[in-house]
């Protein structure tokens, strides 16, 4: 069978201030704080992982706080916008609370048949709400100051600017399962084989257009949802046949990836859908400790003396 990704994974960020990133997406978003960890590979540097109630794959958004770095520039070869799924109804709600928390936002506007509100986070990263019917896999986080009905259904989709389109198509048709569903004003949409919501990666032409740069407010990569090692093996076969160079399997101890630049110059990742968050934490307690994998556990004081005091928002500020 041809091998395929799922959708979505998890999408990796580069914020600024750390506080600053936790108050903007527990408080005004309304998301979970899944995983409190750091950065395996620069380990002075957190790793949060925001998600749904139970750090459903394909809910969870992860930032870097790197405050140092200048601010990213969009650009070609980078991931310029992250589209979350709300359900259908809840835009209203949404402009109402921005408003309220001084969120910068656009007018709504109409995507491929689906109500999307455009907005931007605190270091400047491009997200958008998106009004979808689309069953997801989703669990309500029951601390959220966001009511159930109105929480983030995880990533909708990813949008892309790319120098020239082919040779990136070329490989989301080929090895990794994706069909063309759309295209609409410069846009070409294409969903991963399970299609709907969470499945979706959109990219426009740009030629010309200078490079996107690394910063803050800048994605990081984009992991897409294998179901198992297995899978993921198959699929890294598959792409280093088309003439990219994946990485060997890495774990990062909550899943197992594989790393590759598409040809465009986004970084992708595969991830496998498990073991999960809840492998080295209680489901009802994630992301209360700092929580290091098990070869950093040893260097657990260093590590923590090195890293910024984080204070978890008063939610009941940012309750309505
Ligand atoms: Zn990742």
């Amino acid at each position: 069978m041809q091998p395929s990704v799922h959708g979505i994974h998890h999408v990796t960020v580069i914020a600024g201030d750390a506080q600053e990133n936790l108050n903007f997406y527990v408080g005004v978003m309304g998301m979970r704080l899944v995983k409190k960890s750091v950065n395996q590979d620069a380990t002075d540097t957190y790793h949060l992982f925001y998600a749904d109630g139970a750090g459903t794959p394909g809910t969870d958004l992860t930032f870097f706080p790197w405050p140092a770095l200048p601010p990213g520039q969009l650009g070609t070869g980078i991931t310029v916008e992250v589209p979350f799924a709300v359900p259908t109804g809840s835009l209203s709600y949404w402009q109402e609370r921005f408003k309220k928390l001084n969120v910068h936002f656009e007018a709504p506007e109409m995507r491929f048949g689906e109500k999307t509100l455009p907005f931007t986070d605190p270091h400047g990263l491009q997200l958008a709400l998106v009004e979808t019917d689309d069953v997801r896999d989703f669990v309500p986080w029951d601390k959220s100051p966001v009511p159930a009905d109105f929480q983030l259904r995880g990533m909708h989709a990813v949008r892309l600017w790319e120098h020239t389109l082919d040779p990136t198509v070329a490989l989301l048709t080929g090895p990794m399962g994706f069909k063309k569903v759309g295209e609409e004003n410069n846009w070409v949409r294409l969903a991963a084989k399970d299609g709907g919501s969470g499945c979706f990666i959109e990219l426009k032409a740009m030629p010309g257009h200078p490079h996107g740069e690394w910063g803050t407010g800048a994605v990081h990569h984009v992991a897409w949802r294998t179901k198992d090692s297995d899978e993921e093996m198959s699929l890294q076969a598959a792409i280093s046949r088309l003439g990219l160079r994946p990485t060997p399997q890495i774990d990062r101890f909550w899943f197992r990836s594989v790393y590759f630049r598409e040809p465009g110059g986004t970084l992708f990742e595969l991830a496998t859908d498990g073991p999960g968050f809840d492998r080295d934490e209680d489901m009802a307690a994630l992301g209360e400790k700092l929580i290091l994998p098990p070869w950093l556990e040893r260097e657990r004081h260093k590590i923590e003396i090195g890293l910024p005091l984080l204070n978890m928002p008063d939610v009941k500020k940012y309750s309505f």
